[in-house]
Parts: C-alpha cells; sequence; structure tokens
C-alpha cells in the first residue's frame, strides 16, 4: 500500500488562512499592521529565492513586508547597526537575517542573530526563545520544526506516546523538533553523524524524521512499514531537480504518510514564518 502524501500546500494554506484571520483582528482591534523586516547581505541566489517568497506571503495576508538588501562588504558593524535601527522600529514586530551571511562576516553570524530583539526574533533562533522551548514556555519557535508539529496535528496524526526518531541534530531543525515532539509527549531519539547502526535505530520509528542534508539518505530498509516519514532535507541534484534527505519512492511503499520535496515541509516553513510575525505582532500590543 502506498504512503498517504502530505502536501504542505494544504496545510500551508490552512495556517496562512488562520494567521490572515488574526492580522485582520489586529488591524480592527489595535489599529496595528503587523511588519517584517527581512535582511539579505549579498547576492546568494537561493537565499533571494526565500526572501521573495517570504515577501509573497506578507503580501497575501496584509503584512507590511520591508527588504533590506545589503552588499556582500557590509561589515559586522553595519549590520548590527542596521537590527538596532529595525529593534526600535515601532512599525516592525519581526526581524529576520536571511542566511548564510557572505563568509567575511559568517563567524559573526551567532552575535548577529543575537542582536535582534527576542520579541521581534520571527525566526525563533535568539538564546532567549530557545530556552523559553526547552523549558516549555510559550516563545517563537524555528519555523521549520514548528510546520511539521503543526502539519502532524493538522493531518490528524497522533503524537503522545509515539516512538519519534529524528536524524540531525542541527540547532535549526533536529534540536528544536526534539523539544517540540518531547513537548507533544513523543518517546524521542535524536540520531546523528556519529551513531551506530543508524538503520536498526530509525527502524523503530513511528515517527522518522529526516533532517541531515544528504540526498536520499534514508532508504527503505531504514523504515519501519506503517511509519510517519516527515523529509526536511531540500538538496539540489541538477539545476532544475531538488530531492529531499529520503529515497521519496521506495520509502512511499512502506511508510503510511510521507511528505514531498518538493511541496512539503519547504512550504509550511514560510507559512509559520507568517504565524510568528503575528504572534511578535500580538507581544507588541500587550
Ligand atoms: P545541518 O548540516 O546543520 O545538520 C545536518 C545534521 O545531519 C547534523 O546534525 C549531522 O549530525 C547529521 N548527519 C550528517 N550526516 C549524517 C549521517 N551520515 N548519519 C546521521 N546523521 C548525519 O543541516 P540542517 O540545517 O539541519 O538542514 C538539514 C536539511 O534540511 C538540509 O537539506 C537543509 O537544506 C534542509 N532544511 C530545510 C528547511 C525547510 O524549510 N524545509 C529548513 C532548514 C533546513
Amino acid at each position: 500500500m502506498s504512503a498517504k502524501i502530505l502536501q504542505g500546500k494544504d496545510f500551508a494554506a490552512q495556517i496562512k488562512e488562520s494567521a490572515r484571520k488574526e492580522v485582520e483582528e489586529l488591524k480592527q482591534k489595535f489599529n496595528v499592521t503587523p511588519g517584517l523586516a527581512v535582511i539579505i547581505v549579498g547576492e546568494n541566489p537561493a537565499s533571494q529565492v526565500y526572501v521573495r517568497n517570504k515577501h509573497k506571503a506578507c503580501e497575501e495576508l496584509g503584512i507590511r513586508s520591508e527588504n533590506i538588501s545589503m552588499p556582500e562588504t557590509t561589515t559586522k558593524e553595519e549590520l548590527l547597526n542596521k537590527i538596532d535601527e529595525l529593534n526600535a522600529a515601532k512599525d516592525i514586530h519581526g526581524i529576520l537575517v536571511q542566511l548564510p551571511l557572505p563568509d567575511a562576516i559568517k563567524k559573526d553570524s551567532e552575535e548577529i542573530l543575537n542582536r535582534i530583539d527576542p520579541r521581534k526574533d520571527v525566526d525563533g533562533f535568539h538564546p532567549m526563545n530557545v530556552g523559553k522551548l526547552v523549558t516549555g514556555n510559550p516563545g517563537l519557535i524555528p519555523c521549520t520544526p514548528a510546520g511539521c508539529i503543526e502539519m502532524l496535528d493538522l493531518a490528524g496524526i497522533e503524537i503522545e506516546g509515539k516512538r519519534a526518531v529524528i536524524i540531525g541534530r542541527s540547532n535549526i531543525v533536529g534540536k528544536p523538533m526534539l523539544h517540540l515532539l518531547m513537548a507533544k509527549n513523543a518517546t524521542v531519539t535524536v540520531c546523528h553523524s556519529r551513531t551506530k547502526n543508524l538503520p536498526e535505530v530509525t527502524r523503530e520509528a513511528d515517527i522518522l524524521v529526516a533532517a541531515i542534508g544528504k540526498p536520499q539518505f534514508v532508504t527503505a530498509d531504514m523504515v519501519k512499514p506503517g511509519a510517519v516519514v516527515i523529509d526536511v532535507g531540500i538538496n539540489r541534484i541538477a539545476p532544475k531537480k531538488l530531492v529531499g534527505d529520503t529515497d521519496f519512492e521506495n520509502v512511499k511503499e512502506i511508510a503510511s504518510a510521507i511528505t514531498p520535496v518538493p511541496g512539503g515541509v519547504g512550504l509550511l516553513t514560510v507559512a509559520m514564518l507568517m504565524k510568528n510575525v503575528v504572534t511578535a505582532t500580538k507581544l507588541s500590543v500587550r
């Protein structure tokens, strides 16, 4: 039996529709229009596409968006000054710095991201928001893992009591995913590049999350029949061909549900960003 394909666009549309209603309500009740500022430094073509998609989503939902393009030669100080300016701006409720930064300031990425006011940190990367996630307090949560959880909820897939296995321990995906799944009462294992006997561990998963960054890494023999497979990976294997971290064609014959790449988790990431902008705006009117 072939798996149910969890189409990102269907879930993203639901998330965006509820965000759109909240934007409307914020305008009516508080006379506030949510505002997102996206800083992009340099000319990275993939980043340009991601940023365009974010602005497009803002436009759809009635969120004001500001694009701040800074040259490749921007110094750390110039970028920090721009963040300070946006932290103080009353009409900006969410700030994000598109990664990766150019090589000359890449090593300063953490310091730069930490300069964003945690109440405007719509990527959820600030240590204050990370701490809130770990301690189970409401804050701004990284968009990609938050989108995966929202999708499982919207698809009616039970998490409580399930055995979840995450492959990947990055700060952006793997680690926040651990806390989100644990908060939903799953029993979670996090695997990484030093994990021994990986297929043995992944075969125990009722919910398997792949966030590795290696094309078609998860093969059918690593998946328990009937498992739900969430593929976070985005890998370009040819100029116009993207694949996930899962061998989709073969794994879909075994799994009960699976996200495609493209068209899966990626679309949820942008939708959750919109939700985070709404949450940040609500924080500002409280
Ligand atoms: P990362 O490179 O920071 O982390 C990769 C993780 O995979 C590491 O923790 C590493 O330990 C683990 N890993 C590497 N090789 C392994 C192996 N052989 N066995 C087991 N584990 C191994 O990557 P990331 O930022 O977490 O991103 C992962 C993937 O998700 C990438 O393809 C990225 O493009 C994609 N991504 C997608 C979205 C989205 O919006 N859909 C957002 C963020 C990242």
